[in-house]
């Protein structure tokens, strides 16, 4: 048996303490064979540029970084890939040769990855994006990449509006005002809002006419029962639906990707973390 390096990973977030990433890694672990240290750190809002540049000067080799840390990862970054410059927002972070930081940012790619696992996307389609917020920041360059048009809608419309002028160099984005939201005419429609999080289901769609057999819906934030957004859904009739669990296994594989050179078995993973949901999801 050759010997295995031990490599070192942490969370950095606050709050952390309900993160499923860890099981996650162990799992990836498991699937590659690799051996590595995996663990949270929650972090106080100042603190968050001192904490991750002691943990890669001592003993880190990479970290993700959740909520609310992404744009100051961001900055912390001594070089950042593409993904990462179009959205100002960074999920993962590498220790590479010189003490060099490079930041990456694997959300989007890893909700595209989910999106078509499930067949839930194809080229062309059209999109309704609830939510203005850092993780519809990371989805919209993947989601355009497809050459799909989005409509933006946000509770606030000043940041949807703020986000479409930002991202239509990229593609077809325009927002629209939660009055005008009259018909869902579109393909598949993503909740990017963190209204589940508080069990709320502020979504605007209550007064509009829509097809359940022609959308797809798609929820970024998950739960161990049916999200919010999920059940308003299904109540209409909806049976295409899944949470973002898979979004965070793709979004994790890919961070593991660029610290390893390996891609682990996503949908094992899925499986996994599926076969504790008290809904049948996919
Ligand atoms: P942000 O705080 O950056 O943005 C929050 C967004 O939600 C804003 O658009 C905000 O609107 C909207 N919002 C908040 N509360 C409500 C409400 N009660 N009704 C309507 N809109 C509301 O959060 P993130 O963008 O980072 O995260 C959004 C969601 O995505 C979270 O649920 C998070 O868990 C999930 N996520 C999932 C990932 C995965 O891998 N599955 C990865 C990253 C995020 P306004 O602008 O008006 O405040």
């Amino acid at each position: 048996m050759p010997i295995q390096k031990k490599y070192n990973y942490l969370l950095f977030g606050n709050p952390v303490h309900h993160s499923k990433s860890p099981i996650i890694y162990k799992y990836f672990s498991h699937n590659t064979g690799l051996m590595f240290d995996y663990n949270i750190k929650q972090v106080e809002n100042n603190m968050f540029s001192n904490v991750v540049l002691e943990f890669f000067k001592t003993y880190g080799q990479g970290a993700n970084v959740t909520v609310p840390f992404k744009e100051e990862a961001y900055k912390l970054s001594h070089i950042v890939t593409r993904r990462a410059q179009m959205t100002h927002s960074v999920n993962v972070l590498k220790k590479l040769k010189n003490n060099i930081i490079l930041g990456d940012n694997t959300d989007g790619i890893g909700c595209l990855y989910d999106l078509n696992r499930l067949n839930f996307i194809h080229m062309n389609q059209k999109i309704l994006l609830i939510g203005a917020g850092g993780a519809a920041r990371g989805i919209i360059p993947n989601l355009l990449s497809l050459n799909c048009s989005i409509d933006i809608v946000n509770r606030t419309f000043s940041r949807a509006l703020h986000v479409a002028s930002y991202f239509k160099k990229f593609g077809f984005i325009k927002a629209i005002r939660i009055d005008d939201l009259k018909v869902l005419n579109y393909h598949v429609v993503i909740n990017a809002t963190s209204a589940g999080i508080h069990q709320e289901c502020s979504f605007f769609l209550d007064n509009t006419i829509f097809y359940p057999e022609r959308t797809v819906f798609y929820d970024l934030f998950y739960d161990d029962k049916l999200t919010p957004f999920l059940q308003w859904y299904q109540d209409h009739g909806g049976i295409y639906y899944a949470d973002g669990i898979g979004m965070l296994v793709s979004q994790a594989a890919y961070s593991f990707y660029l610290w390893n050179g390996i891609f682990p078995n996503v949908q094992s993973v899925i499986n996994l973390l599926n076969k504790n949901k008290k809904y049948f999801c996919e």
